[in-house]
Parts: structure tokens; C-alpha cells; sequence
């Protein structure tokens, strides 16, 4: 059976007192649906949000205070980066560090990503458990299939459920798992006070998009597999980055002018952003990331096409950039 969607913002008392819903922005019941599915798949309490850049902006406000200071992994999502550069303005200070190792010391709040979204390197779990300071693994890319988060010794996972989640291209919505009741707590209060909530519509998507998740996921890593092999081979890419399982890779070109020339060239592979839906697509990172990125990487993150027709495309796109 599908989940009903109860559109609602209301619903009357029971007995003259508010019951388990009384008004959406504290919780509805297509949102609670949706976190019990996500929640039982990561293991931990799932709380859903507007985006993933509100839930991660629920982790900063509701677990910091001004002061404290966040060590991020390096080269992790561009948008968590300048997220946290608009909450310096509140004190709270950032410092990057390589997740391959272990986080720094001092640091109150350890951000890791994994893959981190483009350069598709791993966190040290084991290091960031050995580190007193809570730990928040953004597992996106990884999606549940491939990294559990809390089984690695992090206190919460956080997911842009816009992506491999909910799957489609049609839904925004973020996700916080916690591994502990009372950091749950804390995060629908801060939630509830800031109406980061994620709606009903959202929520839908997503427990339309986790139904076909394991099937989505297995064949996009397949996929992704054999091209990062291919790419690997190939005279004009540079470097192919690939952690081995998953959707999403990204590799060099010659320069910035042969990468607009792949990424403009692809016909069956989109040139558009994000990733994790049913949509090969395939940019060029430097437009949003500047020289944080090599100036030629490319950022493909494979959809559910034909593999043999996904090469095809890029290998005439990598031999117009020749
Ligand atoms: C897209 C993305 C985000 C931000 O999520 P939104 O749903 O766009 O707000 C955070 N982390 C990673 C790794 C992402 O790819």
C-alpha cells in the first residue's frame, strides 16, 4: 500500500488536548512516515527538513553556540562550507581538516562527508570516533546502502534527501539521523522554533523515492564502476576519483576550456547540476566552486540509462576535447 499524503496544517484535539498532530510545523503524519522508513534504514532517529542545507543548519544552531568551532572535512560539499561562513557572522568558526585523518583537537563539532562530493575522498571513522567531539557524517552520496554513519561511530547522519533519497529530481528535503533520543529532541525543538520542517508533498516523494532505492543505487554503482574504468583509460582524463561504490564520480580534463567543451558536448548525459537522480547529468564543478576545484574536473554523477549508451556519449564528448 502507499502512504496516505495528508496535506493538513491542522487537526482537532482529542479530548479538548492537542494529540500526537496538531499543527504541521510541529509534525504531520506523511513527515513521520517518512522518518520511521529513513530512520529504521540508518539506524538512529530520523528527523526530516525543508533541504539539507536547513538540516544542517539545525545541526550548527541547535547543537553549537557562538564560540564553537566546527572542523570540516575538506572538499566537502561546496554549499556546507559557505553555509558555515554565513554562520561565522554568529561566532561560530570553521576550520577544514583532512578527513582521511584524524580531526583536530579543540574542535567541538567534527563534520565529515562520506564520499565527499567532488573529490570522492572517505572519512577516518575510526579516528573521528577516537575524538571527544560530536560527530555528523553527511552521508549523502552514499546513500544508507553503502555508509551507516552511526555504525561508524558518528553521532548523527545527515542526508540531502533531495538526491539518492527521494531519487527523482522532484522532491527538496534534508534529513538528520541521530543516534541518541535526546539530541533528537533537541533538533525538533530547534526545528519546531525555526520551521525548517520539511512538508508533506516532500515527504511523499522521498517514501516513493526509498521504495526503489536499492534497486536505483545497485544499478548506478554498477554503472558508475565500469565508466570510472573506462574514464580511467582514456588519453584525455587526467585523474578519475571513484571511491569504489556509488553513483556519483568526477575526473579532469586538460583545463577549464576542455571541460566545457565534455560538458557541453554530451547529449544523452545532462549538463545540469546535483545528482542522484534517475538522470545521468555532468558538470564542470569550477563555476560554482572556483579554484577550490581543478579548473578541468568534471563531476558525473550516473543516472539509470543504458551503460553502453552512457559511454558512448562521453567518449564522443572526451574526443571533441582532444
Ligand atoms: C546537495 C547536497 C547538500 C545540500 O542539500 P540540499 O538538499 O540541496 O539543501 C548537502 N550535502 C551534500 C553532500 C549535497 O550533495
Amino acid at each position: 500500500m502507499t502512504a496516505p499524503l495528508d496535506r493538513s496544517t491542522t487537526w482537532p484535539y482529542v479530548d479538548g488536548e492537542p494529540g500526537e498532530f496538531s499543527y504541521a510545523r510541529h509534525g504531520s503524519p506523511t513527515v513521520a512516515e517518512a522518518e520511521r522508513r529513513l530512520g529504521e534504514l540508518d539506524g538512529g532517529r530520523a528527523l526530516l527538513f525543508a533541504s539539507g542545507a536547513a538540516a544542517a543548519t539545525a545541526v550548527v544552531l541547535g547543537l553549537l553556540e557562538p564560540g564553537r568551532t566546527v572542523a570540516l572535512a575538506e572538499g566537502a560539499y561546496y554549499g556546507t562550507g559557505e553555509l558555515l561562513d554565513e554562520l561565522a557572522g554568529w561566532r561560530v568558526r570553521h576550520v577544514e581538516f583532512d578527513q582521511t585523518g584524524p580531526p583536530p583537537p579543540g574542535a567541538d563539532l567534527v563534520w565529515l562527508e562520506a564520499p565527499s562530493n567532488p573529490f570522492l575522498t572517505m572519512p577516518d571513522f575510526e579516528a573521528s570516533a577516537a575524538h571527544p567531539a560530536l560527530t555528523v557524517c553527511d552521508s549523502t552520496a552514499a546513500t544508507p546502502l553503502h555508509v551507516k554513519p552511526l555504525e561508524r561511530g558518528c553521532d548523527l547522519a545527515l542526508h540531502s534527501a533531495t538526491k539518492y533519497l527521494a531519487g527523482h529530481d522532484d522532491a527538496l528535503v534534508g534529513a538528520v539521523v541521530c543516534r541518541d533520543e535526546s539530541t533528537a529532541a533537541r533538533l525538533d525543538e530547534v526545528r519546531r522554533k525555526t520551521g525548517a520542517v520539511a512538508g508533506p508533498d516532500a515527504a511523499w516523494l522521498l517514501l516513493r523515492g526509498l521504495a526503489t532505492l536499492e534497486v536505483r543505487v545497485a544499478r548506478q554503482t554498477e554503472t558508475a564502476r565500469s565508466l570510472a574504468k573506462r574514464l580511467g583509460a582514456h588519453p584525455a582524463v587526467e585523474i578519475v576519483r571513484y571511491p569504489g561504490f556509488g553513483g556519483l564520480l568526477s575526473f579532469d580534463v586538460a583545463g577549464a576550456e576542455a571541460a566545457r567543451t565534455v560538458e557541453s558536448s554530451t547529449t544523452l548525459i545532462a549538463n545540469m547540476t546535483s545528482l542522484g537522480g534517475v538522470r545521468s547529468r555532468i558538470e564542470a564543478r569550477s563555476r560554482w566552486e572556483g579554484d577550490r576545484v581543478p579548473a578541468g574536473l568534471l563531476r558525473l554523477a550516473v543516472g539509470l540509462e543504458d551503460p553502453g549508451a552512457l559511454w558512448a556519449d562521453l567518449a564522443q564528448a572526451l574526443e571533441r576535447s582532444a
